[in-house]
């Protein structure tokens, strides 16, 4: 790249002068240059970038926002509405005084290639995405190259490259460059906010029932989240506060034999299991029949998994795991899915070699748990089982064996509250509960034939919303409490 060009990319004033500085592309002619304000130029290419790549798939996206009525066309344009904000309220954060047209040239190479690959293949564009992309080989690059791409790259890239390049972007003093960019930064940001909160449960729900795909199909929302979470991914380990480094001691008082087992389930709600009074139909077979069970009154404070979990398993930042395993307690978490680093003291023990044609679900810890039991001869010892399949939707029938489909009809449709009636809706969920039931049988018949002196503590993480109030599944945005069913 000649220099002045690289110069004029990276928005050095390269004429020196007084005032407001201007900045010109040596290489255009003058003929295509054009002046336009940062602040414009912070709204405008965003949105121009907006629309035109999502233009491009929006039947991708707009099919999940259908309902019994067709298209919600509200919830649409108000989720359109938050993304465009989101894309003007990001770009107006990086667009930094002297970055500005390396992050819109930036955006706009990845925005196309993220377009072309949704488009063509219907790819969920998030971090993992990413971090792909950056560990591709030149033979995978050329292997996906098609004469295809050309339309794309001609007007996708090169055309709002040259765009880019031939702007003057015309800056105002420090004092009021900043005030414009808060501005900006602030309004867009209301707006965004505002219109999901407007449209939350539709959207919420399209979210849901697309598996984030609405995220992910939506650029540049879908390039710019999954560039910062895979940089942060790998930055994470950098920074991360060890558990080790925490100061604490931790003894036994009092050492006796016995095996603590916590078993952590995954939105299974309260007020389907018989054992609380559900009455539409026995949920709790199993437990109903075993002598000397206590019924909790737990409640979740969050409806988030990854929020949820440290709730149980953490106390001022330190981890249950990591205090028992200090204390010299044999420590072990055997999981379905992850506790993520809520074990990160000990390990995870992850299911495999699963029946069920090499589908895993939660039964698949109890022969773990039962391995570990037979290595026990006397003292403490502490096991977290993580049955992480429990009642999650909207696939709720995957979360079971077939055998375990009793209740019926079922709702067989991602799209839950569409395509479901609240009847095929409850015995689906309900099905759910019959097999944690049956797991927490197997899982006491294994403690009890193990003959080891045990307590065994069942807790779900959050429940479940299965249409009260017009919400579903579970998860509500900050400052909104959560309904009775999800805690
Ligand atoms: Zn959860």
């Amino acid at each position: 790249m000649p220099r002045s060009m690289a110069r004029d990319v990276l928005g050095k004033n390269t004429q020196g002068t007084a005032g407001p500085a201007r900045y010109s592309l040596a290489m255009a002619p003058s003929k295509l240059r054009y002046r336009i304000s940062h602040l414009w130029f912070c709204i405008a290419f965003p949105a121009l970038l907006f629309v035109v790549c999502n233009a491009i798939n929006i039947g991708k996206l707009a099919k999940w926002f259908r309902d019994a009525d067709g298209l919600d066309l509200s919830a649409l344009i108000a989720y359109l509405t938050a993304a465009l904000c989101l894309s003007i309220f990001a770009f107006a954060l990086l667009a930094h005084r002297y970055m500005t047209k390396a992050v819109a040239i930036f955006l706009v190479i990845t925005c196309a290639a993220a377009t072309y690959f949704i488009s063509k293949y219907g790819v969920a564009i998030d971090s993992s995405m990413v971090r792909n992309t950056f560990n591709t080989d030149a033979t995978e690059v050329g292997q996906l190259l098609s004469s295809q791409m050309i339309p794309y790259v001609l007007f996708l890239i090169v055309l709002p490259v040259l765009g880019v390049l031939a702007a003057d972007i015309v800056y105002k003093p420090a004092a009021r460059h900043l005030r414009d960019s808060l501005k900006v930064i602030a309004l867009s940001l209301c707006i965004a906010l505002a219109s999901l909160y407007v449209e939350y449960n539709a959207i919420f729900r399209a979210g849901n029932v697309s598996n984030k795909y609405i995220v992910y199909t939506l650029i540049p929302i879908n390039v710019i989240s999954g560039s910062v979470n895979a940089a942060s991914k790998s930055l994470r380990p950098y920074f991360r506060r060890q558990q080790e480094d925490i100061e604490f001691s931790a003894s036994v008082a009092a050492p006796k034999d016995l095996v603590v087992v916590l078993a952590v389930g995954e939105s299974s709600r309260r007020k389907n299991f018989s054992l609380y009074g559900y009455e539409r139909r026995d949920t709790n077979p199993v437990l109903r029949g075993i002598e000397n069970l206590h019924v909790l009154d737990a409640i979740a404070t969050r409806a988030s998994t990854l929020y949820a979990l440290p709730m149980i398993l953490e106390k001022s930042g330190i981890k249950l795991t990591t205090v028992t395993s200090r204390a010299g307690v044999p420590t072990s978490c055997i999981v379905n899915y992850t506790l993520y680093d809520n074990c990160a003291a000990v390990g995870e023990i992850k299911v495999g070699n699963c029946g069920h044609g090499g589908k895993c679900y939660d039964e698949d810890v109890v022969p773990l748990l039962a391995q570990n039991l037979d290595s026990y001869s006397s003292g403490q010892r502490f096991i977290v089982l993580h049955l992480g399949g429990g009642s999650h939707g909207p696939a709720y029938a995957d979360r079971h064996p077939p055998e375990f489909q009793q209740f019926k009809p079922m709702c067989m449709d991602a799209d839950v509250a569409n395509r479901c009636s609240l009847e095929e809706l409850y015995n689906s969920y309900d099905n759910t509960i019959l097999y944690v039931d049956h797991v927490l049988g197997q899982v006491i018949h294994t403690l009890d034939t193990s003959q080891v002196p045990y307590v065994l503590i069942y807790v779900s993480d959050h429940g479940e919303s299965l249409m009260e109030n017009g919400m579903m599944f579970h998860g509500v945005p900050p400052g909104v409490a959560l309904p009775a069913e999800q805690r």
